[in-house]
C-alpha cells in the first residue's frame, strides 16, 4: 500500500506526485494510457506563477501584489480566498522546485490576455528550461507523451523536450529518482470509501479490476471531461469532444462524477479553456493562435471579432452564435498557401484541400460563392481599407500588446495585413478547447469539499478535475498549469501534516 495515490499524470498530478514522494510519502501515479503527461505534455509549458525568483532574475516588473491587482480587476467583485492562496503559494512552489537540480525555470516573454491594472509587460509566465532526452533516465524519457503534432500521427518524441514535455519529463525523472511508482494502463473508475474517508480507488487494468489503497489520501488530477460528448452536452460546454485537444479517448470526467457520487460539490461545469480550432480532415480540431493575416468570418462572410484576441477570448466570441461554428479564416497567398497562424497541428495544405476543410479559389467572389459566404467581398474590402489607415474601426485589431505579439505586417499597424494576393483560401474553423475547467470544488488545502461545505477526508483534487479558481476567466498564459501545480502542492502540504 502507498501513502498517496495520484490519479492522472498531467502537470498538477506529476508535480504533486514528485512533492509527495520527495517529502517521504510513498506515492503511486495511476495513468489510464500507456504514456505520461496527458494534455500537459502537449502544452507550451507556460506556468503562471507570479512573484517567483525566476521573474526577479529576469528583471521584469512583477510581484505578488501586481498579480493580485490584475486578477482583482478581472474577476467578479467579491472575495476570492483561493486566489489569495494561489498567489501566496506560487513563489514558494517555484523555490521548492528550483531547490532540486532536476528543475530549472526561465521567464517566458508572452503577453497576458487582458489590458488591466497590474498587467506585466510581456507577461509573467515562466517555463521549464528545455532538457535533452538523453539527460533524463531512459525510463522517464520513454514514458513522456510526444508533442501533439507527432502524437496524432503516432510518431515518437523529439530529442529536445521543450515546454510541457520538459515539465513532465523533469517531474517524472525526479519522482522516479526519489522512488516513486508509475502504473500506466490503470483506468480509475471510482473511489473506495470507508467510514466516510476516501481510502483508495477502483481501477480497471489489463489484468482486470483492482483496488489501489492509500494510507493518507488520493489526489484526483485526471483532467476534465472534455473528451466526453454526452457530459459536454448535459453541462452546456460549447464545442465538441472531437474538436478538443486532450489526447483522444482520455479525459472523460470519471473522477468528477465519482466525487459527486460521494457527495462532493461541483462548480463551473459549463466552462472550458477555449480556443479556435483548425478543422482537420479526420474530424479533429487544432488549437490555433497567432494569426498573422487573414480575416475570420461567419456563415454570412462577416467578421465578428478581433482575430488577434487571446485564444480563449476568441473562442468565447465563436461560442456566441451558431453562425460562427464553423467559421472560415479567409487568407491570401502571401505565405505560399500555408496557414498564416500557428496551428497545433496545421496538417498538410494539400490534404486539407482534398478533404474540403480548406477551399482555394482565384477570386474572393468564387470563394464566397463556393462556401455561401454572402458578404465576404464587402468584408474584405472594408478590412483592406483599415490596413491603409492602421485602424480596425470594427474590432480594434492591433490595439493591444497581445495582438501585435505574433504580427509582422508592413503597415502602421502590424496586425493589419491586406487580403489581396490570389489565389485565396478559406480554412474551416471549429470551437476547440484545451480542456474543460469545471469540476470538484476544493478548499485552500486542495481538499475536495462536500455539498455541505466540509472537506471529504482523504480526497484532494487539482488541474481540470477541480473547479478552476478562475471561474470563466483565462487571464494569462500558463494559468491552467500554474493553478494545477499550486493546488497539487497545497494538497501535498496537507498530506504531509
Ligand atoms: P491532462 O494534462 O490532460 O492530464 C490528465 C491525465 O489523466 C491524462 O494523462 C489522462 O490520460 C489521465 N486520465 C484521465 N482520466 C483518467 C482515469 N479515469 N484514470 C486514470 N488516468 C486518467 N496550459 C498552460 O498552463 N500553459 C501552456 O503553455 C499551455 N499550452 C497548451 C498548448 C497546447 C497545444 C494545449 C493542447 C494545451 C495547452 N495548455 C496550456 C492547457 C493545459 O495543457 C491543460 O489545460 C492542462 O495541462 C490540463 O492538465 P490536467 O492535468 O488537468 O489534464
Amino acid at each position: 500500500m502507498h501513502d498517496v495515490v495520484v490519479v492522472g499524470s498531467g502537470g498538477g498530478a506529476m508535480i504533486g506526485a514528485y512533492l509527495a514522494q520527495h517529502a517521504g510519502l510513498s506515492t503511486v501515479v495511476l495513468e489510464r494510457t500507456d504514456l505520461v503527461g496527458g494534455t500537459s505534455a502537449y502544452s507550451g509549458g507556460a506556468c503562471w506563477l507570479p512573484g517567483s525568483d525566476v521573474q526577479q532574475r529576469a528583471g521584469i516588473g512583477d510581484s505578488t501584489e501586481s498579480a493580485r491587482a490584475f486578477l482583482e480587476a478581472l474577476l467578479p467583485p467579491g472575495d476570492h480566498p483561493l486566489v489569495d492562496t494561489f498567489l501566496d503559494e506560487a513563489p514558494r512552489l517555484v523555490a521548492a522546485l528550483e531547490a532540486d537540480e532536476l528543475f530549472d525555470f526561465e521567464w517566458l516573454p508572452f503577453p497576458e490576455y487582458f489590458d488591466a491594472p497590474g498587467r506585466a509587460t510581456m507577461g509573467r509566465s515562466i517555463q521549464p528550461v528545455n532538457v535533452k532526452r538523453d539527460e533524463l533516465p531512459a525510463e522517464a524519457a520513454s514514458l513522456v507523451r510526444p508533442p501533439v503534432e507527432r502524437d496524432r500521427v503516432g510518431a515518437g518524441g523529439r530529442n529536445t523536450l521543450s515546454g510541457g514535455q520538459s515539465l513532465i519529463g523533469r517531474s517524472l525523472a525526479a519522482f522516479l529518482r526519489d522512488g516513486g511508482t508509475v502504473r500506466t494502463g490503470h483506468h480509475v473508475t471510482g473511489f473506495v470509501v470507508e467510514d466516510g474517508r476516501v481510502v483508495g480507488v477502483e481501477a480497471t487494468t489489463p489484468d482486470g479490476p483492482i483496488e489501489v489503497r492509500a494510507r493518507l489520501g488520493v489526489l484526483a488530477a485526471a483532467g476534465g471531461f472534455e473528451g466526453n460528448q454526452a457530459l459536454r452536452e448535459e453541462r452546456g460546454v460549447p464545442g465538441d469532444a472531437e474538436w478538443s485537444m486532450a489526447p483522444r479517448g482520455t479525459n472523460q470526467g470519471e473522477l468528477i462524477d465519482a466525487g459527486a457520487a460521494i457527495g462532493a460539490r461541483v462548480a463551473n461545469l459549463d466552462q472550458g479553456w477555449f480556443c479556435p480550432g483548425l478543422a482537420q480532415p479526420d474530424g479533429g480540431g487544432s488549437f490555433t493562435l497567432g494569426f498573422r493575416s487573414g480575416v475570420m468570418v461567419d456563415a454570412n462572410g462577416r467578421r465578428y471579432a478581433n482575430e488577434c484576441l487571446p485564444y480563449d477570448r476568441f473562442g468565447r466570441e465563436m461560442a456566441k452564435s451558431p453562425d460562427r461554428i464553423p467559421s472560415y479564416l479567409v487568407f491570401d497567398s502571401r505565405e505560399g498557401g500555408r496557414l498564416p497562424a500557428i496551428a497545433m497541428p496545421e496538417g498538410d495544405p494539400e490534404e486539407h484541400l482534398a478533404a474540403g476543410t480548406w477551399v482555394r479559389a482565384d477570386t474572393l467572389a468564387e470563394l464566397a460563392d463556393r462556401l455561401g459566404l454572402a458578404d465576404l467581398e464587402a468584408t474584405v474590402k472594408r478590412f483592406n481599407a483599415f490596413v491603409d489607415t492602421g485602424v480596425d474601426e470594427d474590432f480594434g485589431r492591433g490595439s493591444d500588446e497581445y495582438d501585435v505579439f505574433f504580427a509582422g505586417g508592413p503597415g502602421p499597424n502590424k496586425a493589419l495585413v491586406e487580403v489581396d494576393q490570389p489565389p485565396f483560401y478559406a480554412a474551416r474553423f471549429v470551437l476547440s478547447d484545451l480542456g474543460t475547467k469545471g469540476g470538484l470544488v476544493t478548499d485552500e488545502h486542495g481538499r475536495v469539499v462536500s455539498t455541505g461545505g466540509e472537506p471529504i477526508p482523504g480526497l484532494y483534487a487539482a488541474g481540470n478535475t477541480a473547479a478552476s479558481i478562475m471561474g470563466a476567466l483565462y487571464p494569462a498564459p500558463g494559468v491552467p498549469l500554474g493553478t494545477a501545480m499550486v493546488f497539487a502542492s497545497r494538497a501535498v502540504q496537507h498530506l504531509v501534516e
